[in-house]
């Protein structure tokens, strides 16, 4: 019945229940009714490519016919037991989950949502450290919690209320705004060398970055602290990428301060990166504590934290985990079933095929437009970020980067924003995507851009 909703009823609607705080994208905002796949369609039946999953949670594709029959059947066995109860979908996600993971990450703990993770995680790495301090970059976001949001440091979202205590930001080794550039060291196919002129195998950048870091510890933290959050590429910061090698010296100095260090995989895992399964892995880091949600189940809400089992321990001393919903048959049957179709569609794989082609194409137009001060990314995690010129890179006004991205939408591409002036195109599809439908979204990007070089020019 509600598709027979009016455009304007569906407005009005929105007027009257919702916030105006629960914004939504473009002038006119988006009234979908279906999804197969990288496809959105709306009320009037206009296709669009979307390039930004829900959010980077599609992971295997909307409403994926493996997906939707595992849940349709799971739907009609057993929906929820809570944790008092034991079901064999329950026990078989654990176990296959754990299996992607290194030792000694071992112990699966199920929550709902991103910020749920991040909010136990942050418990255990205070519980088994016994310490209260913790610290996330600047521009990183961990949830909305809360103890999460004191770890997320992206100011529009930052509430003048009190929340979590003992949450530290510390600089982002952003190696495209940062002070010291080093576009050059990251872990991309495609480089930029923006402030930082030296030779492309010079990593001083990385040192400067860690003298940053070591600055935050010595004096915005206790001599022990709790824990350390990061992203393996911050996502809602618009896919910001840090020096090669700098997480692992961080790790060091984190954990000869008795820290744990957690690794929110929201946005990263599940082979969205390509070249691993996990974003840890492309660093070369082993964490004590893994978050993730989002991709996990492809848009059904399911989160989990993963560690270790000494920290484990040390949470069950202090705390009995409980969650109503936390991993139900339901969500772990789709868990499953997402797993299976990464692994049986060579998702990962195609992330890094697809991913690095497209990366590289952008790269030719940030060659052509003066605009695009950055491409950047791994995988299917992609940024660009728009400049006022090259020379500058101050961000580019917010109204033409909306402009941009509404064109883009009428054109039938969908893609993200994100960045702390919303300065940054996000790119991140469902992992099922082709070669065709990245040519297709280059292409629109690029003619949109050339209009609005034209209506600029007059
Ligand atoms: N961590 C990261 C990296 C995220 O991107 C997000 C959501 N954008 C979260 C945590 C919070 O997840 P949720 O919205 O499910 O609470």
């Amino acid at each position: 019945r509600y598709q027979s909703l009016a455009y304007s009823r569906v407005l009005d609607m929105h007027k009257k229940h919702f916030s105006p705080v629960q914004t939504a994208y473009f002038s006119e905002p988006l009234l979908l009714h279906q999804g197969h796949m990288e496809w959105l369609f709306d009320y009037q039946g206009n296709r669009y490519l979307d390039f930004f999953s829900g959010i980077v949670t599609v992971s295997v594709g909307h409403c994926h016919p493996k997906v939707n029959a595992v849940a349709q059947k799971q739907m009609g066995c057993l929906w929820h037991t809570s944790a008092l109860f034991f079901h064999p979908q329950i026990h078989a996600y654990a176990e296959k989950l754990s299996a992607l993971l290194p030792e000694p990450l071992k112990i699966i703990f199920l929550v709902n949502s991103g910020s749920e993770a991040n909010d136990l995680a942050m418990m255990m790495a205070r519980a088994h450290s016994n310490n209260m301090d913790v610290i996330s970059f600047r521009g990183g976001y961990h949830g909305s919690s809360p103890y999460t949001l004191s770890l997320s440091n992206v100011g529009s979202y930052r509430m003048t209320l009190s929340s979590g205590t003992g949450c530290q930001s510390t600089m982002c080794p952003d190696v495209f705004r940062g002070p010291w550039g080093g576009s050059h060291c990251r872990d991309s196919p495609v480089q930029t060398v923006r402030k930082c002129n030296c030779a492309p195998d010079c990593c001083q950048a990385k040192d400067q970055y860690i003298e940053q870091f070591k600055d935050t510890l010595n004096t915005s933290v206790a001599k022990s602290i709790a824990g350390f959050f990061v992203e393996p590429i911050q996502g809602v910061n618009g896919a910001v990428q840090y020096p090669k090698g700098f997480l692992k010296e961080a790790f060091e100095l984190v954990r000869e301060r008795g820290g744990m260090c957690i690794v929110d995989e929201v946005q990263t895992g599940f082979g969205r990166l390509g070249s691993h399964f996990w974003g840890f892995q492309t660093h070369g880091v082993l964490p004590d504590i893994v978050t993730m949600a989002k991709g996990i189940a492809n848009g059904f809400p399911m989160a989990a934290v993963v560690t270790t089992p000494e920290i484990a321990k040390s949470l069950g001393k202090r705390l009995w985990h409980f969650n109503t919903f936390g991993g139900s048959p339901m969500a772990c049957a789709i868990g499953s079933a997402v797993l299976e179709v990464i692994k049986e569609e060579h998702l990962q794989e195609n992330s890094h095929e697809v991913g690095t082609y497209m990366l590289l194409k952008f790269a030719k137009l940030r060659d052509e437009f003066e605009i695009i001060g950055d491409v950047r990314g791994k995988g299917l995690l992609i940024g660009i970020e728009m400049v006022k010129d090259k020379i500058s890179c101050q961000p580019l006004p917010s109204e033409e980067v909306s402009q941009i991205h509404e064109d883009c939408k009428d054109m039938g591409l969908l893609i993200g924003r994100g960045g702390i002036f919303s300065q940054t195109f996000r790119i991140a599809p469902s992992m099922c995507i082709s070669k065709t439908d990245a040519d297709f979204a280059v292409e629109v990007f690029r003619s949109v851009l050339i209009r609005h070089m034209e209506r600029k020019a007059k």
